[in-house]
């Protein structure tokens, strides 16, 4: 038996959205990826993706099938991947395209998205400076969030 991630439905317009800008369909495969990363409070492991979905959907799931919907996801700009710890986050605003800079804590998993305009022109100034081609662009600060980082003693 199948059971569904319930979330809120401005993120099924989203995820509809991005698709139809390069003619894809929103499958139920990749819906239930997305819910799955949508749902959960930290960024997930492609494994523990699969493992959640499995225990969901009451059957085995080939690794390479996941893998293949988080690249679409990803290509889309519904999902962003962190590179530090090779997992994946709903993007927090998928109604335009940008570049993600990410606060990670150490202790609890949270992920935080921010986008800085700032930061991004710096980095493009530095990277024209130098006649580099940017393909992409990794902004991941690791930490302690501001819950864990005030801990009564
Ligand atoms: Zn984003
Ligand atoms: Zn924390």
């Amino acid at each position: 038996m199948t059971q569904e991630v319930q979330i809120d439905s401005k993120w099924r317009e989203f995820a509809e959205a991005r698709c139809a800008d390069v003619d894809a369909r929103l499958t139920p495969a990749r819906w239930a990826v997305y819910t799955e990363l949508v749902a959960s409070a930290r960024p997930l492991s492609a494994y523990e993706l699969i493992a959640l979905q499995e225990s969901r959907q009451g059957r085995k799931i080939a690794p390479l099938t996941v893998y293949r919907h988080l690249d679409f996801l990803i290509r889309v700009g519904l999902v962003h991947k962190i590179e530090s710890t090779h997992t994946y986050v709903s993007c927090g605003h998928p109604d335009h395209g940008h570049e993600s800079q990410y606060l990670l804590c150490s202790n609890c998993g949270r992920a935080d998205e921010v986008e800085s305009e700032t930061l991004e022109r710096v980095l493009n100034e530095m990277a024209d400076k130098h006649g580099f081609q940017t393909t992409k662009s990794v902004v991941e600060m690791t930490g302690l969030c501001v819950d864990c980082s005030t801990v009564e003693g």
